[in-house]
């Protein structure tokens, strides 16, 4: 390994005993880079596969990226992964952050954490440089996640981030998040693996700055980044002029629409992206201030600790079934008549973070309680609810075809693959609809669909054609991205405005890496580790006994239901051959088409076509020999 980049340790702490020690970097970051590669592997190789995700062998692992820790990039994102309750069955999963604690714990002198056991009582962790200590958060236990950093920083200065859980995540809600001191939160159910560990806090602080090998081309790089992506949001998405302000991420290049707000009492909270929405629309039947109402929403989760993009379609589900008669207020002891009032929220909020009455079977997940409810209640599921780990129904499968072997794939919302297509499609519809500041014409779509998307096929939204092959590309280059890690929001640079084609640069991801380690290596290579890692995650799924081609499955109704909306595109409009407009409304994804995508996708990535399990010529290939040896030990390998 390079000593340019890293940290060049991961820190490992066993809560049981109290015990800390230490693993080598370069033993994960040659063939996994970090992030979600180095996650993966630490998972592989340390947790085994029938741990439960609330179970004290259940690992806990957080990571940062080669990038984390140089500002201009959008590289300071880091990832959570662990085994998750989330999802039925439990599966590994991944969560990915922005601010600035992954940043400040490889100034600590980390470049991952590794937390396992159990502690005998609430404790918190104190990162900071060579000081590792597991101390006393007895007196934090109990406290909404805004409390405790705030109690925490206080204590110990304002130079340290703190990652904290609320009282979702101690009550083990199956959605529950953990917070950044900036407002960050890590979904896929991951901030109670945190809470069965009776682990309330991480502080990290320190001031060992990586090293880039070469600084200068580092400078260019980020240079040219911000030129490429001047713009690129302009006039993107609600705001709330006169009270939200830019907050980006720390080390960003231009951020994106990341904004923060101040409350009463003058604290700031944040106001950015999916969370946004939680509970956006419907407040505004009720009040005069319906915003504040909004804002209170997306505090009150962030509070407890509980994941808005589960929060949001349970809301829609319980309005469905009130309104359906399938629930009553007598029934669950919520206001359902005054869904999108203050009242409800507060009510709602509390009664599943700390599990009270209707609150904890809602706290079990969405379709865990509808099953519990009856038919009608599962029915009304398909309105709202995409993933088996009960997130919303915002970038559908039947709209984006591409989309589907996505979410068939992965264990939850794999939202920085689906990103690239739908925002593509989202551009283009601006376009269209000839909307002031669009730019993505459907023959610049064409260009990135040949440049990044593996053909001109990718950019007929109409048909199969091409979209296996667009979904491997984008995976590969989606599990590289995430281990650098570099940010969903302006990385790929794909399109650009201020360019011929309005076509980006492949490219600069690999010239960063390079930048920073020293080591050359190109977008094709690059392209393999994120390859590599993606095999290494099936396996992982594989041996967890999610099943090959039987386990690359999406929610029924997919192929059952005509669709009828999406939230950005009310008619469903795409580009179809030759760019002609045309609305997918009514569309399913027939069983036998899906079946057939899903052969050309095991084709195009080299697994047996009829079991979907990855083959011994394959793994080898990647350099997963040590992958291959164990699942075939398990029958899992062809
Ligand atoms: S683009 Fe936005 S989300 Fe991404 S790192 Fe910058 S501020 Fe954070």
């Amino acid at each position: 390994m390079t000593e340019f980049g890293y940290a060049g340790k991961i820190l490992t702490i066993d809560l049981s005993d109290g015990s800390t020690a230490s693993l080598p970097s370069v033993d994960y970051a040659d063939r996994f880079l970090g992030g979600r590669g180095m996650a993966a592997k630490l998972y592989w190789d340390l947790v085994p596969p029938q741990t439960g995700a609330l179970d004290p062998d259940n690992c806990l692992i957080c990571v940062t990226g080669p990038v984390a820790g140089f500002t201009g990039l959008a590289g300071c994102r880091w990832q959570i992964c662990a085994k998750s309750p989330a999802m039925d069955p439990e599966a590994f999963s991944y969560a990915n952050l922005g601010d600035r604690w992954g940043s400040w714990l490889k100034y600590a002198g980390y470049d991952g954490l590794v937390v396992r056991g159990k502690a005998a009582k609430p404790v918190y962790l104190f990162i900071n440089n060579d000081i590792v200590e597991i101390r006393d958060a007895s007196s934090l236990w109990g406290q909404p996640t805004f409390e405790a950093a705030d109690r925490l920083k206080a204590e110990l200065g304002k130079a340290v981030s703190v990652l904290t859980i609320g009282p979702a995540a101690e009550n083990l809600v199956c959605f529950a998040t953990m917070l950044t001191d900036d407002g960050s939160s890590g979904a896929s159910g991951l901030g109670s693996v945190m809470g069965s560990k009776r682990l309330k806090a991480i502080v990290a602080a320190g001031n060992k700055r990586p090293r880039a090998a070469d600084p200068e081309r580092l400078s260019h790089l980020a240079q040219r980044v911000l030129e490429l992506r001047k713009d690129t949001w302009k006039n993107w998405f609600v705001d709330i002029p006169g009270r939200t302000r830019l907050r980006p991420c720390y080390g960003c290049v231009s951020g994106c629409f990341r904004k923060s707000y101040q409350a009463e009492g003058g604290r700031r909270f944040k106001f950015f992206c999916q969370p946004v929405h939680v509970y956006w629309e419907i407040p505004q039947k009720y009040h005069d201030d319906w915003q504040a109402v909004s804002l209170l929403a997306i505090r009150l989760c962030d509070r407890y600790g509980l994941d808005t993009t589960v929060m949001q379609p349970l809301i829609a589900w319980l309005s469905s079934c009130y309104q359906e008669g399938v629930l009553r207020e007598e029934d669950t002891g919520l206001p359902l008549s005054r869904i999108g009032s203050a009242e409800f929220i507060e009510e709602l909020t509390r009664k599943i973070a700390l599990r009270e009455g209707f609150g904890d079977l809602l706290a079990r997940g969405t379709i865990n309680a509808a099953a519990r409810v009856g038919s009608k209640a599962q029915q009304l599921l398909s309105a709202s609810i995409l993933t088996r780990a009960n997130e919303t129904r915002d970038y559908d499968p039947r709209l984006v075809l591409t989309n589907a072997l996505f979410y068939a794939t992965e264990p939850r919302r794999p939202i920085n693959q689906v990103h690239e297509l739908t925002h593509a499609l989202w551009m283009w519809l601006n376009w269209s609809q000839g909307q002031e500041d669009a730019f993505l014409s459907y023959d610049d779509l064409r260009v990135v669909a040949e440049n990044f998307w593996g053909g001109a096929a990718a950019a007929d939204f109409s048909t199969y054609e091409g979209k296996a092959l667009a979904a491997k590309k984008i995976q590969d280059r989606a599990y590289a991205k995430e281990s650098l890690i570099l940010c969903d929001f302006l990385w790929p640079i794909i399109w650009v405005r201020f360019a011929e084609n309005h076509t980006g640069d492949p490219t600069m991801e690999s010239r960063v890496l390079s930048a920073i380690t020293g080591k050359e290596i190109d977008q094709a290579g690059l392209n393999k580790i994120g390859e590599r890692i993606y095999n290494l995650q099936r396996a992982i799924l594989l041996r967890q006994g999610r099943g090959g081609r039987q386990g690359d499955r999406l929610m029924d109704y997919l192929h059952e239901e005509p669709l009828q909306d999406v939230f950005f595109n009310p008619e469903c409009l795409v580009p179809g051959q030759d760019g002609e407009i045309v609305s997918r409304q009514g569309a399913k994804i027939e069983r036998t088409d899906f079946e057939k995508l899903k052969s050309e996708y095991y084709q195009l990535r080299g697994w047996e076509v009829k079991s979907g399990l990855p083959t011994d010529t394959r793994l080898r290939d990647l350099e997963l020999g040590d992958v291959a040896a164990d699942l075939k030990a398990r029958d899992l390998l062809r």
